[in-house]
């Protein structure tokens, strides 16, 4: 069994026996797994995250054993999908509201732990767990069980303060933003995408963008039409500065990017304009579940490049350069 570790760069090791299912759990033969920015905060230590441990949380694959109390609802063959949150507590509140990747007492695998979903083979909680329906291939897929929920999370959250129809900013144009874009535009919302990147902006076009404009040119944001929500993707605190400017009184900005050092807001500016800022990431198996089936009924596809595991250590300096265009998927 091969699956790569953290020793300063990513190895990957063949001599690492296939675990047993125990419990609920069951045994996946992961065949897809995407690379995403909290990867890298993981490996960076953002995270907490102590190595050696297997990175990876999208992950597809197929259950190849099932433990001694796994759900009859999984069965050996079925295509699968899966969030970190396992090993939960199933009693505590987040647990109780669905949302488990919040348990205090998880194991979040991708974080921790050697079943990350570089793995070749993890063992999986049903909890987090997932079937992927027919309409997407397993590299379509791994993108979805992170990028694609949080994408598909923030767009419900923008839904409840505004109409399909209406104007949806989106800031940010990368591996996250590319779904937020044609989850938005599925869900009948015209979408102003912003990036300061040339490639993004025409990613953002080709993923349905109604806009999608240069946020680095001089008095971008005092062009561009308000939008009550906006949902900002992008990692970099300017964003933030950007997308207040872009939003409407009464407005909501939703927060998926995530800085990786404290971001000044102007208060007085949010409570002159009663505007509010909302944070969001991932989501709970249900909304995993719609994402997926979204996808497979509307045709949402990432757009992404297939790699073999053994040139990860290039597409994490490719994605910390801000050079990938959509999502890089690995083989297992
Ligand atoms: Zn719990
Ligand atoms: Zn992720």
């Amino acid at each position: 069994m091969s699956r790569p570790q953290l020793h300063g760069e990513l190895e990957v090791q063949d001599d690492i026996p296939v675990p047993e299912p125990e419990g609920s759990e069951f045994l996946v033969k992961i065949s897809a797994n995407s690379l995403c920015n909290s990867d890298l905060a993981g490996i960076a230590g953002y995270t907490g995250s102590t190595p050696p441990y297997v990175p990876g949380h999208e992950p597809v694959g197929r259950i190849v054993k099932r433990g001694p109390a796994t759900p009859s609802s999984f069965q050996v063959g079925d295509r699968v999908g899966f969030m970190p949150g396992s090993r939960v507590c199933s009693s505590c509140r987040s647990c109780l509201l669905g949302n488990h990747r919040f348990c205090k007492s998880r194991t979040n695998f991708g974080f921790s732990g050697m079943f990350g979903g570089f793995s070749e083979y993890s063992l999986v909680d049903p909890v987090s767990a997932v079937k992927i329906p027919d309409g997407l291939t397993d590299e379509e897929a791994a993108p979805l069980l992170c990028a694609g929920v949080t994408a598909y999370g923030a767009v419900k959250k923008a839904a409840q303060y505004q109409t399909p129809g209406t104007l949806l900013n989106v800031v940010g144009c990368g591996g996250v933003g590319h779904l937020v874009i044609q989850y938005a535009t599925k869900m009948g919302f015209d979408v102003q995408a912003f990036d300061v990147a040339e490639d993004k902006l025409e990613l953002a076009k080709k993923c349905g963008a109604k806009f999608a404009l240069d946020s680095s040119q001089p008095d971008a944001a005092e062009a561009a039409e308000k939008a009550v929500c906006t949902i900002v993707v992008s990692g970099v605190s300017a964003a933030y500065d950007f997308a207040f400017k872009v939003t409407s009184h009464h407005g909501k900005v939703i927060a998926i990017g995530v800085p990786h050092s404290p971001t000044a807001v102007n208060i007085l500016d949010l409570v002159l304009r009663d505007i509010s800022l909302i944070a969001t990431n991932q989501g709970t198996k249900d909304e995993l579940y719609s994402c997926l089936q979204l996808a497979a009924a509307r045709g949402i596809k990432p757009i992404y490049e297939k790699h073999d595991i053994n040139t990860i250590n290039q597409g994490i300096a490719d994605m910390t350069a801000g050079k990938i265009v959509g999502r890089y998927v690995y083989s297992i």
